[in-house]
């Protein structure tokens, strides 16, 4: 089949998965943020069950394996980057209790209340922010956590250029106060929420990026699918450095109530 002729929302996602599994991070975040997230989540012990949902190659989920005891399953769609995951594991000698599966989030395939925590950076939009939070609740006990990233506007009025770009990209991006109303609507009691730093973004995701997207355009000359889809990636970057005052990613952490 040839890519060429492929608009940008048909491109191959084999080339999408390639070039982000080349990446330690497939979102904004750091070690940093995870570790203070987790800080908001009591009584976790060796016998507790995690998810990670949306888990990419699992930057993420290592640290929380190194910063707390219990057992924990990765979940992500893509099985280019469940291999790397379950071969981190193996490199950090996780194996006994980290395992990587490849699962949709929107089909997940855990018993009802058998975790005490769900965790999921930069990924709960693919379902949506409501729909996660109310579809994985009943996985969780009672009593037990989310924990989850989310783009949010930190104003109530925002030029119309950012405001156009999220409309078309996702909708559901929201004032923190409205994303903490959702989280108490969807069954929880939202214990925390705090906005990540801009190093979340520049220096650990995008940072990165400048490098392998040099390599992927090299490695795809004249692929006009693969030249659009990184110019649409720098675009996000511009978008990002101009109007970082009006967005950002925030943790937002909740308790199961009865
Ligand atoms: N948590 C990681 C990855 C965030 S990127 C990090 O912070 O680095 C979003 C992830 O969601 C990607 O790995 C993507 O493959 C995954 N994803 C997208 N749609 C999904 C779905 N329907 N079910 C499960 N995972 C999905």
């Amino acid at each position: 089949m040839n890519n060429e002729n492929k608009s940008i929302h048909e491109f191959d996602f084999q080339l999408i998965c390639e070039y982000f599994s080349s990446l330690e991070r497939q979102g904004p975040g750091s070690p940093e943020i995870t570790i203070k997230a987790l800080g908001f989540i009591p009584n976790l012990t060796e016998k507790s069950r995690i998810a990670d949902i949306g888990c990419g190659t699992g930057g993420q989920t290592m640290i929380l394996a190194q910063n707390t005891p219990g057992n924990i399953t990765g979940v992500d769609l893509f099985p280019d980057f469940i291999e790397k995951f379950n071969s981190n594991v193996v490199k950090l000698n996780l194996q006994k209790r980290v395992k990587g599966l490849s699962e949709d989030m929107k089909h997940l395939s855990f018993q009802n209340e058998t975790l005490d925590l769900i965790w999921s950076e930069g990924a709960i939009y693919n379902i949506g922010f409501e729909r996660g939070l109310t579809d994985w609740r009943k996985f969780l006990k009672t009593g037990g956590y989310i924990a989850v990233s989310e783009v949010s506007w930190f104003t109530n009025e925002r030029p119309n250029e950012i405001n156009n770009f999220w409309m078309e990209h996702y909708p559901e991006i929201d004032t923190i106060s409205n994303k903490i109303a959702q989280m108490q609507k969807a069954g929880y009691i939202p214990e925390a929420s705090f906005i990540l730093p801009e190093s979340c973004w520049t220096e650990y995701f995008y940072a990165p990026q400048k490098k392998a997207q040099e390599e992927f355009l090299k490695k795809y000359a004249g692929n006009q699918t693969a030249e659009n889809y990184i110019a649409f990636e720098r675009y996000e970057m511009s978008m990002y450095e101009k109007y970082k005052a009006f967005y950002g990613y925030v943790f937002y952490i909740g308790k199961k109530r009865e």
